[in-house]
């Protein structure tokens, strides 16, 4: 099996004695586990990324923020920026989650924005896309994520796709227990590296990293793991758990 990414989304969990203990049971865990296979990113609050990046300092872990302001500085009180989060020592940073695009009416024109401002700033970027239930239901779902990713990666260059991730999030999958099935995962997946084979030229799209978040589970993640274009997955609430989310990082590393 090809080496697959496990990334874990906190979102607004954890504080920081909470994310020390998680990290802690991470960590052991992981060190037990002689595999050692798969590239894990975890994406705790912005509040906890400094410790994070202490505790992980010598861990095969790496690290990640939720998100990022789209300009680089100035008066936007409350407000992250990417040199911020740079400085943290996290390497990564989720962009268009599906709870941003909804609750803060994230489009993407901003989602664009924050793409590059990242990748300026050397933070590699998990980008996230994926259709409301409505949109499947009328038979939509290529046509969004098709726009999502035309907007979302417009002006890029193919050489800037290296370090970007996908991921494929079906909105009526996150949170709500819902899992896409393992075909329909894959069938976006591949209709994904399509489209950007189609932007950024032939072979672009099978290089690229997609994963599959949505209610992934221990008992689940194996049957998505198995399709060839499911290169991992974004997890969120079962990374909050550092027995579950060992077993999606063993089902990722074919170790059961
Ligand atoms: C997510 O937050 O990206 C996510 C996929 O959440 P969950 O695994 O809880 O559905």
């Amino acid at each position: 099996m090809a080496k697959k990414m496990i990334a874990g989304n906190w979102k607004m969990y954890k504080n920081n004695s909470e994310a020390l203990r998680l990290i802690k049971q991470l960590r052991n865990r992981l060190e037990k586990n002689p595999a050692r296979k798969s590239k894990i990113v975890i994406c705790p609050p912005f509040t906890a990324l400094s410790l994070a990046a202490k505790e992980l300092a010598s861990s095969r872990i790496e690290l990640g923020a939720q998100n990022i302001f789209w300009e680089e500085e100035g008066a936007y009180t409350g407000e992250i920026s990417a040199d911020m989060v740079k400085s943290t020592g996290a390497k990564w940073t989720i962009i268009g989650h599906s709870e941003r695009r909804q609750y803060f009416k994230e489009d993407e024109k901003v989602i664009n924005r924050k793409i590059k401002l990242a990748l300026k700033k050397k933070l590699k970027v998990i980008f996230c896309i994926g259709e409301t239930l409505e949109l499947r239901q009328q038979n939509l779902t290529k046509d969004i994520v098709t726009n999502q990713v035309e907007w979302g990666l417009k002006d890029l260059d193919p050489a800037q796709l290296k370090n970007i991730v996908t991921a494929y999030e079906p909105v009526w999958a996150i949170g709500t227990g819902k899992t896409a099935t393992p075909d329909q995962a894959q069938e976006i997946h591949s209709f994904l590296r399509e489209i950007i084979d189609a932007l950024f030229g032939a072979g672009t799209g099978q290089k690229m990293t997609i994963l599959y978040g949505g209610s992934v589970k221990p008992d689940n993640a194996e049957g998505l793991f198995s399709r060839p274009d499911i290169d991992g997955a974004l997890v969120g609430g079962a990374c909050l758990d550092a027995s579950s989310f060992m077993k999606i990082i063993k089902a990722g590393e074919g170790v059961f």
